[in-house]
């Protein structure tokens, strides 16, 4: 039988726009000692502005953005829909009416990129390992373009055609207003809270000082099975790992987790493996979602 008072909490978080998956998990929940928040999507608003286009000799800029978007528009990645969205308004007004070339023999790769053929060409856009593993290699001066990108806190992806690195798309994500407030509530529950990310160490590491999370306990450049190894390492170590996320390359983790927490915005994947979804995407109401039911179990005892 379940105690009236977790049917209880249950109830509350409802009201307050938290969706638990059982009355079980307000217990999970109470013994949390860690929390690792994924930046892009959950730190972050997840909507990204495009800024520079880099063109490499022999392209355009425009020819490297609308290539990119074609590619990009079958992804859901935040990343893809900034670059796809940019890309078509650009073409807005030209004599195809808005619309990107169609893609063939689409593939992404979670925490990676994506791969796609349109007007005849191979296109990669994507990470650096990720054009290295389709077999590109950006030139010593290509790759510190990428770095002098990367240093002013941009997100900054390669686009490649037919096996050639054609530009560089930089983009800028924006702390959400709420996350800042919800870190200092979670450390004040004697939460330690960890970023932890695909993208960059100087993006990471820009977002945790906004955030309030120590330099020290930032993940950056961590792949989909990494996160993964990140949760059981603590766990290993003896910590109660929560882990808040809201991606295709988040679920694993989740899962993982002592407590999945996942944005309601988030994919549908990452939805399933949580053990609880915040539907106002709010890192805020994870802090409340703790706090309710150290406060429940409270009145249990
Ligand atoms: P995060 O942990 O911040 O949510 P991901 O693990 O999803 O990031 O992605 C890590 C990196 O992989 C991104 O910063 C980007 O370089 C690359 N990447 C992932 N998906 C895409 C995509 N659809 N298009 C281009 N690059 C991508
Ligand atoms: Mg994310």
């Amino acid at each position: 039988a379940t105690p009236v008072g977790l049917l209880t909490g249950t109830g509350r978080g409802a009201q307050l726009g938290i969706l638990i998956k059982g009355p079980q998990v307000l217990e999970d929940t109470r013994t949390v000692d860690t929390i690792l928040l994924d930046k892009t999507g959950t730190v972050t608003t997840g909507k990204l502005a495009v800024g520079n286009t880099l063109a490499f000799d022999g392209y355009e800029g425009k020819d490297v953005q609308r290539l990119a978007g074609a590619v990009e528009a079958a992804s859901e990645h935040p990343i893809a829909h900034a670059i796809a969205a940019a890309a078509g308004e650009a073409q807005t007004g030209h004599d195809d009416g808005g619309r990107l070339p169609a893609v063939e023999h689409f593939r992404s790769a979670p925490g990676g990129g994506v791969v796609g053929t349109t007007e005849g060409h191979v296109i990669l856009a994507g990470r650096t390992a990720w054009l290295t593993e389709n077999g590109v290699r950006p030139s010593g001066a290509q790759l510190e373009a990428l770095a002098d990108a990367e240093a002013t806190g941009a997100t900054a992806i390669w686009v490649a055609v037919d096996g050639t690195p054609a530009g560089i798309i930089s983009l800028r994500d924006t702390v959400k207003p709420g996350s800042a407030d919800a870190v200092a509530k979670l450390k004040k529950l004697g939460l330690r809270p960890i970023l932890l990310t695909g993208d960059n160490a100087a993006v990471a590491t820009q977002v945790a000082a906004a955030v309030g999370i120590s330099p020290d306990d930032v993940y950056a450049g961590v792949l989909p099975a990494g996160k993964v190894d990140a949760v059981r390492r603590l766990q290993a170590g003896g910590a109660i790992v929560a882990m808040a996320g809201d991606g295709v390359n988040d679920a694993a983790a989740l899962a993982q987790a002592d407590l999945g927490i996942a944005m309601g915005s988030g994919t549908d994947v990452a939805i399933e493996a949580a053990d609880l979804t915040v539907m106002g995407n709010d890192l805020g109401q994870v802090a409340q979602a703790i706090e309710l039911s150290r406060r429940t179990l409270a009145i249990i005892k």
